[in-house]
């Protein structure tokens, strides 16, 4: 893809005004993903005539954008999400933040929204953490959820590249998603919608992928289901679950253990915490980590020869999430997942949370 820009703003240039009167906290007990937000803002203006503006951290605020802004009506808008984790130490982490920098510039290349240097927006977003520092709770369990966010603002409706975008990023405190212990969900693996398809933008991070599954979950929850298991093709490949990646255990026809989770073919997000689950997998004797492709026949026959010992969604926000349930073509399958505890599943989710944390220091931290 062409990118749209070759310039990038510059971290050091940042622009920091400091609100005099903080908003209170909310109770850490009572957090509802997504709805309390930190006092600060970061946002960057960009025109494809003068290029990127200084970064600038300022009091949240709503801004106003032209009715005619092409995000508005063609949703040229790309995110990603992350989090900030306050360790036993006090010190506040990010977990492979370069694989988030990453994404997004995929993501904004695809949308031709204008790209910057990854680095550097990285740097402004731990000057945003420092200023809400007090925002990042003191807790194992709840963390500070990050949204970086780039829209194209500019205010005419052909349908065309934007020439005036907007960079920003909001946070907010969140709680832990199983916050009573782990609860196996339920997956309607819906035959009719598709979430992602060959040539399409399933690998990105755009807004426009997750604005039509509302219905489809919906769908989902009217038939006593938490989320849509998705699907793809005539052999109903498996691709991804509800807002995670996928990965399912099994005993392969061989006889050993093997952990499965389809490839990056462009129908899947390449998520984060399912690259760390393959870098862990990888490093332990016991099992065979694939990167592959696998149909809801394969799945179901080896639940049928009880072959099948987990299945799980792997995503930001839950880390894992085992799936026990799974209702196809009509009938349900109830899976094993749970039936020894689900042992794999909790020791991803362990170990990713110790990483995390900072407990277990194995990976490159940025340390704010
Ligand atoms: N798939 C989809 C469709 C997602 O929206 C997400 C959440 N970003 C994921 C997978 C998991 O990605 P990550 O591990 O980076 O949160």
């Amino acid at each position: 893809y062409a990118t749209t820009s070759t310039s990038t703003f510059r971290a050091a240039d940042t622009i920091i005004k400091k609100t005099e009167h903080g908003n209170p906290k909310p109770d850490p007990n009572k957090l509802v993903f997504g709805a309390n937000f930190s006092d600060h803002m970061l946002t960057i203006k960009h025109t494809n005539a003068s290029g990127w503006e200084k970064p600038v951290i300022e009091p949240l605020k709503p801004f106003s954008i032209h009715p005619a802004a092409k995000v508005l009506h063609y949703a040229i808008e790309i995110f990603e999400g992350l989090k900030a984790y306050r360790g036993n130490d006090g010190k506040i982490r990010l977990f492979r933040p370069d694989l988030n920098m990453k994404r997004m510039l995929t993501s904004a290349e695809r949308s031709v929204l204008p790209t910057f240097d990854g680095n550097e927006l990285l740097e402004c977003i731990k000057k945003l953490i420092q200023v809400d520092a007090d925002w990042v709770p003191r807790s194992t369990s709840s963390t500070l959820y990050i949204r970086p966010t780039l829209i194209g603002t500019e205010p005419t409706l052909g349908v065309g590249a934007s020439n005036e975008s907007l960079l920003f990023v909001v946070t907010g405190p969140v709680g832990p998603y199983f916050p009573t212990g782990f609860k196996p969900v339920s997956l309607l693996a819906d035959t009719f919608h598709c979430r992602a398809f060959p040539g399409g933008v399933g690998a990105y991070k755009a807004g426009s992928n997750y604005g039509p599954t509302i219905y489809v979950n919906q769908l989902a929850h009217s038939k006593g289901c938490q989320q849509v298991l998705w699907l793809y093709g005539n052999k109903q490949h498996i691709t991804e679950v509800g807002t995670m990646n996928v990965f399912i255990y099994l005993k392969n026809k061989k006889g050993s253990n093997e952990l499965v989770t389809p490839p990056l073919n462009g129908l899947i997000l390449p998520g984060v915490t399912r690259q760390s689950i393959l870098d862990l997998g990888r490093t332990w004797k016991e099992l065979t980590v694939s990167e592959r492709e696998i149909t809801m026949d394969e799945l179901l026959e080896a639940h049928r020869e009880n072959r099948l010992l987990e299945m799980f969604g792997a995503g930001t926000a839950c880390i894992v999430c085992p799936v026990e349930r799974i209702i196809y073509e009509g009938k349900e399958y109830n899976l094993a997942t749970m039936n020894k505890g689900a042992p794999l599943t909790i020791r991803f989710h362990d170990e990713l949370v110790n990483i995390q944390f900072g407990r277990k220091p194995i990976y490159l931290f940025l340390q704010i």
